[in-house]
């Protein structure tokens, strides 16, 4: 007995031995021997780093306390550093560790339903993430040789925009309008009726109040759609350089799925207070300012990160990543610097405007302005169908309106359009979270289009469409089927169209 412990101890002595000395012989610290770099100087959440020869720039490096920083300039003696979060225990003469890293953060199914800093740390207080993995925040755009067009449409759910300015899967489509005209509202309703479509969505929240993004959480939430939604949270109360890598980091968690062969949305609330984190950082680097204070590379920041957004083609895996990224105005000025940037780098462009929106026009979409430029390839075939001439009916409408305002006496056909244009955009009125099916969509269009609610009180509206759409449904389910499958509706089913709305409208 006594022998037979003696002999087990002694064998697991020998075992701990081993262990011992081949975990030390797994560590590679060829690191550690020569990676370390002493601060010069610091201020204003920027450091000087000397001594790190071989850092790469966007590397992450660690300061005492947990402390990250980045690498963005490489001078001949030394490095700038931006640090990322709480920073003012960063003393001169710190050592500061290099990684070997470039900033990175976890990416994985694990990300759904979380919200996470600009480094993929979780903040919603649920515990750690199961990531699969990294991703570094700034990766290469996937080249031309490996996209496609794209024909698929992601359905917003509101009318006024899968009717006139379609979105396709893979497209980049800009939101833009001053403070407070409804610009996330159409995100959210956008992310919102992605549900049960398969479709992984990513929020980037940028400098925005924290409150502001809770309430975003929570009526995501509430509406069931977190279980498929990130939130990237980079507050107003972070400092700029974390306003800075969040959009980056979004689209890096963004792209784990779309490399897998899934479809992504991503919105990025928005892309103004980036570039204006980034012309602090620049302005507190020394970097020569440009026009607006704006550094001269301010164009790359966002065409970098938004030339990441495209539809891949099948051999890659053929999944996508859907942009919105927001950008606020100044007076409706879209002619001002950044804003004619971003119009320039993505497929189009929904214009909203605070006149519309205090009027009651909500969403307050300005028609003339709005475009998409690619979207027109992947919008339901029936919605083509009936708002295919759409846009320039409301066009005329809009100026023969101007026009009519000096009372002048009108003709007979002139006073259709007037009452046309009139009921149809108050049919293209919609509420918040009120998200339309696209053959809701059709049939309402194509109602109020053929002049079935020309003599409807403008009150009475969305009664007529709520009934009317009703009843369709219930007498042609094969309509439905048609406009889901994707078809163009035949002729003959048209006319039928027509006769049940006709009988619709004897009883309204
Ligand atoms: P900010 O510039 O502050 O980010 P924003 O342009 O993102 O503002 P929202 O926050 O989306 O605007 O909307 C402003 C207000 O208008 C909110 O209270 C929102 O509930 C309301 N709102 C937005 N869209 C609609 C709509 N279609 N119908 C009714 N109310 C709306
Ligand atoms: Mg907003």
């Amino acid at each position: 007995m006594a022998y037979a412990a003696e002999h087990s101890a002694a064998r697991e002595g020998r075992s701990a031995l081993e262990s011992v000395r081949s975990t030390l012989d797994s560590i590679d610290n060829s690191i550690d021997i020569y990676q370390t770099g002493k601060v010069i100087s610091v201020s204003d959440g920027i450091c000087r780093v000397s001594g790190l020869a071989d850092v790469m720039a966007g590397e992450m490096l660690e300061f005492a306390g947990d402390i990250r920083g980045m690498v963005m300039d490489l001078e001949q003696d030394n490095v700038g550093v931006v640090l990322l979060g709480e920073f003012s225990s960063v003393r001169e003469d710190d050592i500061v560790r290099r990684t070997g890293h470039i900033i990175e953060v976890p990416v994985g199914e694990a990300m759904c339903g979380r919200v996470v800093d600009a480094l993929g740390r979780p903040v919603d207080g649920k515990g750690p993430i199961k990531n699969d993995g990294f991703r570094a925040v700034e990766s290469p755009a996937p080249s031309v040789l490996h996209r496609q067009g794209v024909t698929v449409p992601l359905q917003t759910g509101i009318k006024a925009i899968d009717a006139l300015v379609p979105i396709g899967r893979g497209q980049r489509e800009l939101i833009i309008g001053d403070r407070q005209t409804g610009k996330t509202a159409i995100a959210l309703d956008t992310i919102v009726n992605q549900k049960g479509k398969d479709v992984h969505c990513i929020y980037v929240a940028i400098g925005q109040k924290e409150s502001t993004v809770a309430n975003v959480v929570r009526k995501l939430t509430e509406l069931g759609a977190m279980d498929y939604t990130t939130v990237v949270c980079a507050s107003a109360a972070e400092p700029a350089p974390m306003l800075y890598i969040a959009p980056y980091a979004g689209a890096a968690i963004g792209e784990y799925f779309m490399y897998k062969g899934k479809d992504v949305l991503i919105v990025y609330d928005d892309l103004s207070k980036q570039a204006a984190a980034y012309r602090e950082i620049s302005l507190l680097l020394q970097r020569p300012p440009g026009r607006e204070a704006y550094p001269g590379d301010v164009f790359y920041l966002h065409s970098r990160l938004l030339e990441r957004a495209a539809r891949l083609d099948e051999a890659s895996g053929g999944g996508s990543m859907t942009a919105l990224p927001i950008i606020e105005t100044q007076a409706g000025d879209i002619s001002a610097y950044i804003p004619t940037n971003v119009i320039s780098i993505t497929d189009g462009q929904i214009f909203l405007e605070t006149g519309l929106f205090h009027s009651g026009t909500r969403p307050a979409i300005n028609v003339g302005l709005s475009v998409s430029r690619v979207g027109g390839a992947a919008q339901v075939p029936a919605m083509k169908q009936v708002a295919g001439r759409l846009r320039t009916d409301l066009a005329q409408y809009r100026e023969l309106a101007s026009f009519a305002q000096f009372g002048s006496e009108l003709d007979a056909s002139t006073q259709l359009t007037l009452r046309r244009g009139q009921h149809m955009t108050e049919l293209l009125k919609q509420d918040q979270f009120a998200a339309i099916s696209v053959e809701d969509q059709v049939i309402a269009i194509f109602a109020a289009n053929e002049g079935y609610a020309d003599d409807v009180a403008l009150p009475d509206m969305p009664r007529f469409e709520r009934e009317a759409v009703e009843h369709v449904k219930q007498a042609m389910p094969e309509l439905v089927d048609v406009i889901c499958e994707g078809k163009k509706i035949p002729g003959d089913m048209l006319e039928k169209l027509r006769s049940v709305l006709r009988g619709f409208k004897e009883s309204f």
